[in-house]
C-alpha cells in the first residue's frame, strides 16, 4: 500500500449470494464491527436485486455498494441486462467488470471488458477491472504478457482524466475459491508489472495514482501481509466478505495508518 500516492480499497464480491432480507441482517451485523475506517474505503458489490436494500442499509456508513457487472449499451433489447445509468441511479459506486467467472461462464473478452469500463466511466461509476492468469498460462511463463495485455485492451479509449475512477484487480485464477492464495511476492510483483503497463500508456502520475488490488483467496490470515506489498493497495474478496467478522479482520489490516 502506499497511501500517499493513492487509495487503499477492500471491495468485497458477494457473487450470487444472500437475499434481501440476510443483505439488510449482514449491515446491520457489520456495520457496528467495522466502525469509520480512516485509511481505507470499504465497497460491497452485491447482487443487482439486493442494490437497493444495501445502499439503505449502509447509507449512514462508510460503506459503498457496488454491483458485480454491467451491461455497455445505453438501452435496448438485452433481456436480462442492466445498465450502467441504472445503476448509477440506485445508488451504486463501483461496478466490477470482467470478473473471471464472467469471462469463463458469459463469454466476456477483453473487448466486451473495454466496452463496458468505458461505459461505466462515462456514467461515473468508478469500474474494478479484473485481469489475471490461468495457473496453465503461469506455468507457461505468459503471466505477465497477458496481464499487459488484459490491461491495455481494458483501458483502450480511455482518456487519462477519467483514470482516478479506475481500480484494477488482479485475480489469478487459479487463487479464486480455491483457498490456494498467490505468494506476496507474486501478487506485488504482477500489480508493480499492472503499474508499470499504467505509467507507459499514462505517464507516471496516473500510475502512481491508480488503486491496484489482489484478489483470489485473500483472507484475515494473509490480508497482512499481501497488503504489505508496495504496489497491492487493497482486496477483491469473495468467500471471506460473506462473513461480516472475516470481512472486517481483513479491512483492519488494511486500514492501518
Ligand atoms: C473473487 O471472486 O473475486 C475472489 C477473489 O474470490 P475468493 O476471495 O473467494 O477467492
Amino acid at each position: 500500500m502506499n497511501r500517499r500516492y493513492r487509495k487503499t480499497i477492500i471491495a468485497g464480491n458477494w457473487k450470487m449470494n444472500k437475499t434481501i432480507s440476510e443483505t439488510k441482517a449482514f449491515a446491520e451485523e457489520l456495520k457496528p464491527l467495522l466502525g469509520k475506517p480512516k485509511w481505507c474505503e470499504v465497497v460491497l458489490c452485491v447482487p443487482y436485486v439486493n442494490i437497493p436494500a444495501a445502499v439503505r442499509a449502509f447509507k449512514d456508513s462508510r460503506v459503498a455498494i457496488g454491483a458485480e457487472n454491467c451491461h455497455s449499451e445505453s438501452h435496448g433489447a438485452y433481456t436480462g441486462e442492466v445498465t450502467v445509468e441504472m445503476l448509477k441511479e440506485a445508488g451504486v459506486k463501483y461496478v466490477i467488470i470482467g470478473h473471471s467467472e464472467r469471462r469463463q461462464y458469459y463469454n466476456e473478452t477483453d473487448f466486451t471488458v473495454n466496452k463496458k469500463v468505458r461505459a461505466a466511466l462515462d456514467a461515473g461509476l468508478y469500474p474494478i477491472v479484473c485481469v489475471g492468469e490461468s495457473l496453465e498460462q503461469r506455468e507457461l511463463g505468459v503471466t505477465m504478457e497477458l496481464i499487459t495485455y488484459q490491461v491495455k485492451v481494458a483501458l483502450a479509449g480511455v482518456p487519462a482524466d477519467k483514470m482516478r475512477h479506475v481500480v484494477i484487480a488482479y485475480e489469478p485464477l487459479w487463487a479464486i475459491g480455491t483457498g490456494k492464495t498467490a505468494t506476496a511476492e507474486q501478487a506485488g510483483e504482477v500489480c508493480e508489472a499492472i503499474r508499470a503497463v499504467v505509467r507507459k500508456l499514462y505517464g507516471a502520475r496516473v500510475a502512481r495514482s491508480v488503486t491496484i488490488q489482489y484478489g483470489g483467496s485473500m483472507n484475515a490470515r494473509n490480508a497482512a501481509e499481501l497488503l504489505a506489498q508496495p504496489d497491492v493497495d487493497g482486496g477483491l474478496i469473495g468467500g471471506a466478505s460473506l462473513k461480516a467478522p472475516d470481512f472486517v479482520q481483513i479491512v483492519n489490516a488494511a486500514n492501518q495508518e
